[in-house]
């Protein structure tokens, strides 16, 4: 999109960006106004761990490489997300949280142009102790709304510069599985019901990362879900119930071909049995920001931009 420099000092001066950065910034504000009015206790990010979320298999996720740094004679990767972490930190007896996550993922430069890649975004990645997938799907429900009537309250004069029409959804949101949408639409399902869907729906099991729980009364089934955003905008948040039993975290870290080392930390913690229930989820900012400004593109509410495949100026 961005030929040269000069093209980049161009575009951040463009007026729509500012007034994308001002609806951001009530976003953000109002994200983080309702996790804490809801109990939850806001942790900081890690953006270097020795281990991340190994993002498969996830039929979302196409990254090409794990991004690693060296210090000293540390081998450290940089977060794909916290997921993990999110998990480990319930051990301080917080039994809910949320965190503003820097997420590097490497994705294919074949997903420059689905206008929701990046290769650095931020998620706010939140986690209940004990919680259900019912649980998060009633909170995200009540967040999204507040946030879309904290955005229509203060920044109407933005929402009109930027030609957007916005709408608090009808809750509850409507529901479906994957196997009900792959049958009625085939494997590219996601953009397909998104297009014919006027509000937010959830989307219900998918078969992806060891650490979403498997119904344990409906085998080959996951308690896991994504809200999916109408108009063509696509997924905005994913989550799930958790595992916390060793023995099934294993077994689906064998399954998955992933190998077992690179979680010796993680792993040692749930063997001594200390992992505690949980459900939780990720909801991207960029692209709940795009949602919400009707951008055509996820990078252009960046204003350093971080598309897969596109050259990098600032
Ligand atoms: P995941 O659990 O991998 O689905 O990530 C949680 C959320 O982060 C997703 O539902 C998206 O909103 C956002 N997200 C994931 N990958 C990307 C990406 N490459 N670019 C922008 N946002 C992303
Ligand atoms: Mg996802």
């Amino acid at each position: 999109m961005l030929a040269q420099l000069e093209d980049a000092v161009k575009y951040l001066k463009r007026k729509e960006l500012l007034s994308i950065l001002k609806i951001q910034t009530t976003v953000l504000k109002a994200l983080e106004d309702f996790m804490v009015s809801r109990g939850f206790i806001q942790l900081m990010p890690i953006i270097t761990s020795r281990f991340t979320d190994p993002l498969g298999p996830d039929p979302g996720s196409s990254v090409v490489a794990l991004p690693k740094i060296k210090y000293y004679d540390e081998e450290l990767v940089l977060t794909q997300s916290m997921i993990l972490h999110k998990q480990l930190s319930l051990l301080t007896g917080a039994d809910k949280i949320f965190i503003m996550s820097p997420n590097v993922r490497l994705e294919d430069k074949a997903r420059r142009t689905t206008g929701r890649h990046l290769f650095e975004f931020t998620q706010m990645d939140f986690e209940i102790a004990y919680g259900t997938m019912k649980d998060v799907m009633s909170l995200t429900e009540d967040m999204l709304c507040e946030v879309i009537s904290r955005v229509l309250k203060e920044r109407g004069e933005e929402l009109e510069l930027l030609g957007r029409k916005l709408e608090i959804p009808p809750r509850p949101f409507k529901v479906y599985t994957t196997h009900e949408l792959e049958e009625e639409y085939g494997k590219n399902w996601e953009i397909l019901a998104s297009l014919e869907n006027k509000y937010p729906f959830w989307v219900l099991c998918f078969k992806r990362e060891f650490y979403d729980r498997e119904d344990p009364e409906n085998p080959g089934h996951y308690r896991n879900y994504d809200l999916i955003y109408p108009e063509g905008f696509g997924e905005g948040l994913s989550g799930g119930e958790r595992e916390w039993e060793y023995d099934k975290i294993i077994a689906r870290i064998e399954r998955d071909g992933l190998d077992p080392s690179r979680y010796r930390e993680y792993l040692y913690i749930a063997k001594r049995g200390l992992l505690i229930p949980s459900a939780g989820a990720g909801i991207g900012v960029e692209r709940l920001v795009r949602f919400l400004v009707g951008a055509k593109h996820i990078g252009d509410v960046q204003p350093f931009r971080r598309v897969p495949g596109e050259p990098v100026f600032l």
